[in-house]
């Protein structure tokens, strides 16, 4: 069964609720490299999009959905995390735009996109230790599930499964992007907070296929 405007609501439920429950995480990570803001910013824009996803007509798509949610991150969210994760869901609405119903294909084209559109604004590349180390092994993995005949709802499993292992893999790492970068080997260490959010976003939307608890 496909994907549709339902999932993609439960989807952005599903990301106000646990980028919620992990503010206070998401906000320690970033004050440990960062300026401590992350979790405050992306729970300020999922927290703006709760009451929007009410107001949705029966016949939303996931593209009408994801579109919301991008429009809705960046006018609240200020930071660097607001345009990127907006672009990443306003390219992902773009790749989808039309259908009703997500197949396995139509998932990965959606991820690939997200990704994709992160590196369009942020120009960060694997090992740069930013949320592009979650999204990357994310993409490849939905693109080798969906390649082995995986339903949508596991192609997700195996994104968010993946962008966890890259959350963790940033640790070790010296950031050549966004504030971390200004802390050469001190960054050493410490996980990068978008990496971690990406886990969180994409264990989310996994859930709201019905795969896995958020
Ligand atoms: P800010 O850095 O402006 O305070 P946030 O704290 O909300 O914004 O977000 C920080 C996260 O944004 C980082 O952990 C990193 O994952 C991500 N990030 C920052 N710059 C880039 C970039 N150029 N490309 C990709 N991701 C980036
Ligand atoms: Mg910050």
């Amino acid at each position: 069964m496909g994907l549709d405007g339902a999932w993609a609501i439960a989807w952005m439920r599903g990301s106000a609720a646990v980028v919620a429950e992990h503010r206070v995480e998401l906000i320690t990570l970033d004050r440990d490299i960062g300026d401590g803001d992350h979790g405050e910013n992306l729970d300020r824009g999922f927290s703006a999009i709760l009451p929007k996803l009410d107001e949705q007509p029966a016949d939303a798509t996931p593209a009408d959905i994801l579109k919301l949610a991008a429009t809705t991150l960046i006018s609240t969210v200020g930071g660097a995390s607001g345009p990127l994760y907006g672009t990443a869901l306003l390219k992902a609405s773009i790749a989808v735009a039309g259908q009703e119903d997500l197949d396995a294909d139509a998932v990965v084209a959606l991820l690939t996109a997200a990704r994709d559109g992160i590196v369009l604004r942020g120009k960060a590349e694997v090992g740069d230790k930013t949320m592009i180390d979650a999204w990357t092994p994310a993409v490849d993995a939905a693109s080798s599930a969906a390649a082995g005949g995986e339903s949508p709802a596991r192609v997700l499993a195996a994104a968010a499964d993946a962008a966890w292992g890259g959350a963790a893999a940033t640790e070790p790492l010296v950031a050549r992007k966004g504030r971390a970068s200004y802390l050469g080997e001190r960054a050493v260490g410490h996980r990068d907070p978008g990496a971690q959010s990406t886990s969180y976003l994409l264990q989310a939307a996994a859930a709201a296929a019905g795969e896995g608890a958020a």
